[in-house]
């Protein structure tokens, strides 16, 4: 098609267009919806470019690879949200390998340039599909969360990463040879592996959002095999936001990519944090007590955690807050960029309950509205408002700027038992003279915690 070209940059500006959009609760639907637009151009651009084309074949394909996402999308719960994007990451990744192969394995005249780039494409893209179901596993649960890690690794890494520039290069000089071909997939798909088994499980974010970038650049790579503009333009950009927001998230952790990719981190926690756990003495309240440190208090900050995504409790506390704003009290929520189980968790989930987003602060803007603040009521967040992110150098979260909820007046905190939160360990903040325990499911406790309020 002569303006192919013309309409690969529409989509491309809608692509950009999109992610703009996106980075603001008020306008990610719209900047989905202009993505999506913008993906269809360019599916569509594609399939009448190539003219004489088996459409039935496509057609097939195309509905059972949209029944399969639609069901996984539909049927998906928000707190398993980071496993659908591993397993989206990793399709990505294996379809831009599996295009490349195809265009290897239909043989003839191939230039050095394409061969590279070829070769470029499986390596990324099966490191990023099995690497991806690695990270997928470890989220499931299926594969230890914990790091696994083995003497020698770096090692084995480093030699197995040698080898592939080695055979590599060989696929380009000698194309015939398959076994060539077939190593590279192989040693590919074991380095995908063999990166991803040391990261703890609580690092799988960063990861996974990683393993996004890989994906884009795995499509980038096929874009060129393929000489199309289109897929080298979404591509880089998918490589590009990847690793922007992985970036993001490290500052969040404080933490280097490089300590998290080889660090380990997560590994002896277990064992320390179970040790310290008796150890802590809590005081445990009800509702009706916690309604009255409420009703006396003037500034109030809501500090949401991952296990309010799970009681769905969203529209409970809006309801709470709603009715201490009606009695003349400052409300406002803390949003830890890492609270929750995937970015902009907490933002969604409020955002959902309607919210207003003026109401929330991110940690650089909350953190000094703790020192006088009257109650800080902590609803399933633990990791993230740890103190011991800020003294206990032997700590897995050491170094993580945490929510400072220990400075207000009164720290409340609901949770179900006095289990550990993802990284495994416990935390001291529950022991504190300010600080207080309601026990209970989140959605319960807020929806008896109205109830008492109002009868005050
Ligand atoms: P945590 O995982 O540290 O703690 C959640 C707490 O919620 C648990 O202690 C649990 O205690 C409690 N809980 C679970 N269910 C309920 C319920 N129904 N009602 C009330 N409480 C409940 O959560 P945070 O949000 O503080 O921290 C996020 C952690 O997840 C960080 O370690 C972060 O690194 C990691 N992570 C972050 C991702 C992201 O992108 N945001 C993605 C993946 C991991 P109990 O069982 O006793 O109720």
């Amino acid at each position: 098609m002569e303006y192919t070209n013309i309409f690969y940059v529409l989509a491309s500006v809608l692509f950009i267009l999109g992610i703009k959009k996106l980075s603001h609760p008020k306008t990610a639907r719209h900047g989905n919806f202009l993505a999506f637009i913008g993906m269809l151009i360019a599916i569509a651009v594609t399939l009448l470019s190539y003219g004489e084309l088996d459409f039935k074949i496509i057609a097939i394909g195309m509905i059972i690879g949209a029944m399969i996402g639609a069901t996984f999308a539909i049927k998906v719960e928000m707190t398993q949200m980071p496993q659908m994007v591993a397993i989206f990451n990793g399709f990505g990744g294996g379809a831009s390998a599996l295009v490349a192969a195809a265009e290897f394995l239909k043989g003839g005249e191939i230039t050095s340039f394409t061969l590279g780039t070829i070769v470029l494409s499986i390596f990324v893209g099966t490191l990023t599909f099995s690497g991806s179901f690695i990270a997928f596993g470890k989220l499931q649960g299926f594969i230890s969360g914990q790091p696994i890690v083995f003497p020698g690794q770096k090692i084995l890494n480093a030699l197995m990463a040698i080898s592939l520039i080695f055979i590599g290069m060989k696929v380009v000089q000698f194309p015939t040879e398959m076994n060539f071909f077939y190593a590279v997939i192989a040693i590919s798909a074991i380095i995908g592996i063999t990166l991803t088994i040391p990261i703890g499980g609580a690092d799988m974010p960063v990861v996974i959002s990683l393993l996004n970038s890989y994906s884009g650049v795995a499509a980038a790579a096929t874009g060129f095999v393929l000489m199309n503009n289109g897929l080298i333009i979404a591509g880089a950009l998918v490589g590009a936001s990847g690793l922007i927001l992985t970036n993001i998230m490290c500052k969040g952790m404080n933490r280097s990519l490089t300590n998290v990719i080889f660090g380990a981190v997560g590994l002896e926690q277990e064992s320390s944090g179970d040790g310290e756990a008796k150890q802590i003495s809590v005081k445990s309240y009800s509702t009706e007590e916690a309604a009255m440190i409420f009703d006396a208090a003037d500034k109030v900050i809501v500090v949401p955690g991952y296990g309010l995504a799970v009681a769905q409790a969203q529209h409970a506390v809006r309801e709470v807050a709603e009715l201490l704003e009606s009695k003349g009290k400052k409300v406002l929520y803390a949003i830890h960029p890492v609270a929750g189980r995937m970015p902009g968790h907490m933002n969604v989930l409020l955002a959902e309950a309607n919210i207003p987003y003026e109401q929330l602060k991110d940690l650089d803007e909350i953190n000094p509205e703790f020192e006088d603040c009257d109650v800080a009521l902590v609803l399933g967040a633990n990791d993230v408002v740890n103190p011991a992110a800020r003294h206990d150098t032997s700590s897995p979260i050491y170094g993580m700027p945490i929510l400072d909820v220990d400075k207000s007046r009164t720290v409340i905190i609901n949770k179900r038992t006095m289990n550990t939160g993802f990284a495994g360990i416990q935390n001291e903040l529950f022991g504190f003279d300010n600080s207080i325990m309601v026990f209970g499911d989140a959605k319960d406790m807020l929806q008896q915690l109205l109830k008492d309020l109002k009868e005050l």
